[in-house]
């Protein structure tokens, strides 16, 4: 069997949180437990909001909570050759097509909502002729037209999961009209190129999942195995993010071991039966993927 690669993925757009940190750490135990290895890839694509500052607390939080990586690969703000390479791929092998729609006026158009809650896009840009595409002035967004086919796959946490990429999501965007790649285009590219086996993250991406499949399938790239871990909530139900100064880890670094973050993490999220502090080395003996609620986290 080949052996096992994980990734931690973080936007270094602000600093890591719980939420984040407990996701690496899931990460980081599913690839250790089959001695596999973690690669680190900063996802950087939003070149406004992320910065090295940000990349390099996370680099230090990761490394305080004794989550160690073997390897970065190249962030993504310096991969667009590799994108436009697989773009132009998926140009010859589905219908690409250009597309000058504003979120605007995607807003207007009456049209049915993805699971997800974006409108469908609906076939006006798929169904203009060559004609009318020469007519249009500015750069377009380029989008993938989603078939009639549904992707299922099975997630190692909340079991079967099935989209029907037509009705379901719609077409979607590769890249946008200010030529920034996206990140479900990034995100496929970039695992495939560093040989990710297994994709650990967030629940909130779930939905995301079978679009990153049909693009690994036409990209002609192998299929991870897929883990999505609960939310952190607060206690009001709100999934903790990066605007919870107190759960912020810079600020919970001042009060707290990285063993007692790691035991209310395995504690909380049933991985440990009992609240005590321990190391994600001490926490890897413990480790099943069956343990681990399937519930929202609350915290602190
Ligand atoms: N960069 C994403 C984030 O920080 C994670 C993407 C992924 O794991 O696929 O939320």
């Amino acid at each position: 069997m080949k052996p096992a690669v994980g990734r931690f993925a973080p936007t270094p757009s602000g600093r890591m949180h719980l939420g984040n940190a407990f996701a690496y750490l899931l990460a980081w135990l599913s690839a250790r437990s089959e001695d596999g290895e973690v690669v680190l890839r900063m996802e950087d694509l939003d070149t406004l909001r992320c910065t090295e500052e940000f990349a390099e607390g996370i680099r230090e939080d990761l490394r305080w909570l004794g989550l160690r990586w073997d390897r970065e690969t190249t962030p993504q703000r310096l991969r667009t050759e590799a994108y436009e390479a697989a773009l132009e791929t998926l140009k010859e092998k589905a219908n690409v097509f250009p597309c000058w729609c504003t979120r605007g006026s995607l807003n207007l158009v009456n049209a049915p909502h993805a699971t997800d809650g974006h409108p469908i896009h609906p076939a006006s840009c798929r169904l203009r002729s060559a004609e009318e595409r020469r007519k249009m002035k500015g750069d377009p967004a380029w989008r993938l037209e989603a078939p009639d086919l549904t992707i299922r796959f099975v997630d190692g946490v909340y079991g079967p999961y099935s989209e029907n990429l037509k009705t379901g999501c719609g077409d979607f965007v590769l890249r946008r009209a200010d030529g920034v790649f996206v990140y479900q285009l990034a995100v496929v590219v970039d695992d495939g190129a560093a040989g990710v086996t297994q994709v650990v993250r967030g629940c909130d991406l779930l939905s995301s999942t079978p679009r990153q499949i049909y693009l690994m399938r036409l990209l002609g790239l192998p299929e991870p195995k897929y883990w999505h871990v609960p939310m952190l909530t607060d206690g009001e139900g709100r999934k903790l993010s990066k605007r919870d100064a107190a759960m912020d880890l810079r600020q919970l670094r001042k009060e707290h071991k990285p063993e007692e973050i790691i035991g209310l993490l395995a504690y909380r999220s049933g991985l440990i039966d009992r609240e005590e502090a321990l190391s994600a080395r001490e926490l890897l003996g413990e480790f099943r993927w069956e343990k681990l609620k399937k519930e929202d986290i609350v915290v602190p």
